[in-house]
């Protein structure tokens, strides 16, 4: 996607309506250091710039979305009591941080290791764009304003399929780039100043 004038300014200034838009997080990666299957709140290591990221964010009147593949659920890793559990710690940091998160989505499903009614594709399951297509659907935003970051290409399929104005891929977790329209960034402080610039662009018109 090329860096586009005008593109994505109607939630702000130039129209002069306000509809909402949206910051899609992917979990594992974005929010918190990779480490697998994760479970325990004491090994959750936040990837720095995450609260000011969303801080910032709020501000500028984005939605904050988490948008996450738990596959973990499906193949019987661990249960969806224990995901549940765990996102309700993880609001409580966010929200000590100053950040509520407007919708929460996991997806548990995969098409050859779930079990039982865990086997089976979704349009939830990154790439697909479900879970961000009820994001919108549930809170009014307008997905071709929202933006969204990930680690993965599955991520960048997601934002692509859901018609994002802007995807950003954290640098690392793919090693060989992805099929679709992105920006490769190092860190999300990266992103974060992209919001603020886009705004100030916007509002200049
Ligand atoms: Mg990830």
């Amino acid at each position: 996607m090329a860096d586009d004038g005008l593109e994505g300014c109607v939630a702000r200034g130039r129209v002069g309506a306000v509809s909402a838009r949206g910051l899609f997080l992917d979990r594992d990666g974005v929010i918190n250091h990779e480490i697998g299957y994760l479970v325990r709140p004491e090994d959750v290591r936040f990837v720095p710039g995450i609260f000011s990221l969303c801080r910032t964010a709020r501000r500028l009147g984005y939605r904050i979305f988490v948008v996450t593949n738990q596959a973990g659920i499906g193949r019987g890793l661990y249960s969806e009591e224990e995901y549940q559990s765990l996102m309700g710690w993880m609001r409580g940091e966010f929200a000590r941080e100053g950040v509520e998160l407007d919708g929460v989505y996991h997806s548990p499903y995969h098409p050859e290791h779930g079990l039982g009614e865990y086997k089976r594709e979704h349009e939830d399951r990154k790439p697909g764009p479900g879970m961000l297509l009820r994001g919108a659907r549930e809170f009014g935003v307008e997905l071709q304003e929202s933006v969204m970051v990930g680690d993965r290409c599955s991520d960048v399929g997601a934002a692509n399929a859901a018609g994002l104005l802007r995807m950003f891929l954290l640098r690392g977790t793919e090693e060989r780039g992805c099929d679709g329209a992105y920006v490769e960034v190092d860190g999300l402080e990266v992103v974060e100043r992209w919001l603020v610039e886009r705004d100030e662009e916007c509002m200049r018109g």
